[in-house]
């Protein structure tokens, strides 16, 4: 069975920088369910699983574009430090969650002037190419259920 849209896919997948640092990986962990063509997962990832079968392996370099977009340094901004709800002391480099227009995302203290906080609201790896490796485990027709809901339902559940 081959991936295209709207097809349950389960990939093993490993994610690299430019460098060979591993930014996040499911090893020791359930496979990562998508349904494909929804764009549930990066565009460079989904478009070069398009056609695969379970079993497949493949190593792609995607770039910004395709992945996590361009840094746009229009996206900082400063916020007051009282919004922080955190015990701890603010350091440049923290990342908090916080909720967008587009759901959860993740912003990134740059600078602290006394009450005046910067924020990177870019995505952290907006700007990096990144490399998968990628292990298609399995691929099967979606249920009535999860296309309603537009996700994958995990193994048993
Ligand atoms: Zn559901």
């Amino acid at each position: 069975m081959k991936i295209g849209n709207n097809m349950v896919v389960s990939i093993d997948y490993t994610l690299k920088d430019v460098n060979g640092e591993i930014i996040d990986t499911s090893d020791g962990r359930a496979p990562l369910d998508y349904i494909h063509g929804t764009g549930s997962i990066i565009q460079g990832l989904e478009s070069a699983l398009e056609g695969k079968s379970a079993g497949d392996e493949l190593s792609v370099t995607i770039p910004p574009e395709e992945a996590y977009g361009l840094r746009d340094d229009s996206l900082a901004q400063s916020v007051d430090k009282k919004i922080f709800e955190t015990e701890e002391t603010l350091e440049v480099g923290m990342q908090f969650q916080a909720p967008s227009d587009q759901g959860m995302m993740i912003v990134t203290v740059t600078e602290i002037d006394g009450d005046s906080v910067t924020v990177d609201t870019n995505h952290p790896l907006a700007g990096e190419t990144l490399q998968f490796d990628v292990a298609v485990v399995d691929v099967r027709e979606p249920t009535q259920e999860e296309l309603g809901h537009g996700h994958a339902h995990g193994r048993g559940g």
